[in-house]
């Protein structure tokens, strides 16, 4: 507020006896939610800053309670002067002040007390944590946030972080039945982070930087006993790590590989074939696979209706690309049966027909689903895939597209979390 001009003038003595009036420590004690014996010892204005600074004070007693264990203990003496930022009132930054005391505890020696308007050590108090969080979830942006509550990018960073930590040390065990392991890729895929999911809670468990053995123990020893017992079949793609991995840690659980990471190898296959051909053709100048590359990536089911009438028309079956296409589109029905054996006979025909295509992508790519066939085939059984995980995607890139986004594995995990993980991030009143 500026001090130039009548009104700015009286406003603001207005607001200086308004707020320096007796009462108005009675107002900013039930704003506040202060609760005797705490109580506020003095209000200043400062409207140079614009700020509201006010005074707490616990009252020259003897007594006080044991932060750890509640026990009225003797007061030895007070902390120096300690600063949080609340919310704003009447639109000035307002900050609390104390000096907090510190108790002597028979089993828990010198300990500061617990302050009813902030906990975790946080410059902050609870109300503005929470407001702060609000607005994170909201606008999924750090930068945005720290704008609207004129704090600096690291300081949201900070609360952000906070809450990651207070959410996972009271996150309930609610022990998943089925989980994912996928891999993600960030600093413009530079490098790469696992994560674990609960397929069911459908909620981010852990993540972890890279996608080797060490990482896969870290996800994995973030679980409980009792978590890990009760995990049926983990999701995952053929990566040997996330084997070994789930091998290791939950030997009882069943491993489905993802239906979509299977098929993707699929389609690269089918791609290699029509690049090479597609280059040997246009050697001998025939431009039949030009410009058809979505052809055969894409499913028939979603074409267009001239890609359709194009498709037809080029008569497929005298590449070798459409006969590779032909092996992609029938193995997608192998995830429609419900028995196993079936789906067994079915896969040994696919088989034979892949591996006699003469076409050495889709025989090399048969071949490693031979290799895996049981787990994948266990799909029937569990019915999971890593479509959460892949869902999260969006999130991930929204918050990617934002300034400073990931500068390290850190940002990475605590973003990934705190929107995706499930957590209850908001400050619990201290006793
Ligand atoms: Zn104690």
């Amino acid at each position: 507020m500026s001090s130039t001009g009548s009104t700015g003038i009286l406003v603001e003595n207005w607001l200086k006896v308004y707020l320096l009036d007796m009462d108005d420590k009675e107002l900013y004690r039930q704003i506040l939610g202060i609760v005797s014996p705490w109580a506020v010892s003095r209000i200043d204005l400062n409207m140079e800053n614009q700020e509201v600074n006010i005074f707490l004070e616990y009252p020259k007693i003897t007594e006080g309670q044991c932060p750890e264990c509640g026990t009225i203990c003797k007061i030895h003496d007070r902390r120096d002067e300690r600063i949080w930022r609340h919310l704003d009132t009447c639109q000035l930054k307002t900050f609390i002040h104390c000096r907090v005391p510190r108790i002597v505890c028979p089993r828990h020696k010198t300990r500061t007390m617990n302050v009813p308007w902030s906990s975790d050590m946080s410059r902050f108090t609870n109300q503005f944590e929470r407001f702060a969080l609000d607005l994170l979830r909201a606008t999924k942006n750090r930068t945005e946030t720290a704008e609207l509550l004129r704090l600096s990018w690291d300081e949201v960073d900070g609360i952000m972080k906070r809450a990651v930590k207070r959410g996972f040390a009271c996150r309930k065990e609610d022990p998943p039945t089925y989980v994912g392991i996928d891999e993600k890729s960030f600093l413009s895929g530079h490098r790469y982070a696992s994560i674990l999911t609960d397929s069911n809670g459908k909620r981010v468990l852990e993540a972890a930087e890279n996608r080797d053995g060490n990482a896969v123990n870290a996800l994995w020893n973030s679980l409980s006993g009792k978590q890990k017992d009760s995990i049926k079949a983990v999701s995952m793609d053929f990566w040997q790590a996330y084997i070994t991995g789930a091998h290791t840690h939950v030997p009882k659980a069943a491993i489905v590989h993802d239906r979509f990471h299977i098929m993707k190898y699929m389609n690269d296959a089918v791609d290699a074939v029509r690049k090479a051909e597609h280059k040997k053709l246009l050697k001998n100048n025939d431009d039949s696979l030009t410009g058809r590359k979505y052809h055969f990536i894409k499913n028939k089911k979603d074409f267009t209706k001239e890609e359709r009438a194009d498709f037809r028309q080029l008569n497929l079956d005298q590449f070798a690309v459409g006969r590779a296409r032909n092996r992609k589109e029938l193995l997608q029905n192998l995830w429609n049966y419900t028995y196993e054996k079936p789906a067994r006979d079915f896969f040994r025909k696919w088989y034979f027909s892949a591996t006699h295509s003469r076409l050495s992508p889709i025989i090399k790519v048969a071949k490693m689903y031979k290799n895996h066939f049981e787990n994948i085939i266990s799909y029937l059984k569990h019915r999971i895939t890593n479509s959460f995980a892949e869902g999260i995607n969006s999130v991930i890139q929204l918050i990617k597209s934002t300034a400073r986004g990931f500068r390290n594995f850190e940002n990475y995990r605590t973003a990934i979390l705190f929107f995706c993980g499930g957590l209850n991030v908001y400050p619990q009143e201290s006793r």
